[in-house]
């Protein structure tokens, strides 16, 4: 059994990641989604280990000192993090798993597989990027719900995210949907032709 790849896909918000994922999700119905680890409560709707994994502040302190995590985060007072154990169970079994999440969890992600070799084999590092920065805060605007001040926020985030690009090994400029949508197709179609997802040789 080969491994499977280790997909995290990074974008500024306004990138269309989301609609991205959609697309993608209907050519790979096997390809899965990681399932990653909380403090939060849930809310009205949400199921334990489905949505996330709902864990004490105590557990999450825990198995992050355990270094249980790949990559942790702390948004509005909790603690958000992905499971090493998650994602690379998913890779062993040869399968695909989908990390949607920001630089800074993704270059945490990288630092970890300088110490883990089979981390290493099973990660990939894909960044979407808009055609450019104008067309980024035109789309920004598009969405009439926020304030003058929530866009340049925004904006001042996600151009300090695309500061960022060189570390990903492939970018997609998501100018057209379908077109960026086949790239993004074909770049994780391909990665189960690199020689270091082979557990065996392959003749
Ligand atoms: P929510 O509580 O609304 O589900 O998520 C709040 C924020 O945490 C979102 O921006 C979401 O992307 C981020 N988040 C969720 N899971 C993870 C994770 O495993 N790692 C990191 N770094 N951020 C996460």
């Amino acid at each position: 059994m080969n491994l499977g790849n280790i997909i995290i896909l990074s974008g500024p918000s306004g990138v269309g990641k989301s609609t991205l994922i959609k697309a993608i999700r209907q050519e790979l119905p096997d390809l899965r989604f990681s399932v990653s680890c909380t403090t939060r409560p849930p809310r009205v709707g949400e199921v334990n280990d489905v949505d996330y994994h709902f864990l004490t502040k105590e557990e999450f302190i825990r198995r992050r000192e355990n270094n249980e995590f790949v990559e942790t985060a702390e948004v509005f007072a909790n603690y958000y993090g992905t499971l090493k154990s998650e994602v690379l169970s998913i890779a062993e079994k040869g399968e695909n798993v989908l990390l949607d999440i920001d630089v800074q969890g993704a270059l945490q992600i990288k630092d970890a597989c300088v110490a883990d070799e089979k981390l290493a084999r099973c990660c990939e590092f894909i960044f979407i990027v808009p055609p450019s920065l104008e067309e980024l805060e035109r789309r920004l605007r598009g969405r009439a719900t926020d304030s003058e001040e929530q866009i340049s926020l925004r904006l001042s985030k996600a151009k300090h995210e695309l500061s960022f690009w060189h570390e990903y090994s492939y970018i997609i400029a998501n100018k057209d949907v379908e077109i960026a949508a086949s790239e993004l197709l074909s770049i994780i179609k391909n990665f189960s032709l690199q020689s270091k997802k082979f557990t065996k040789e392959p003749f």
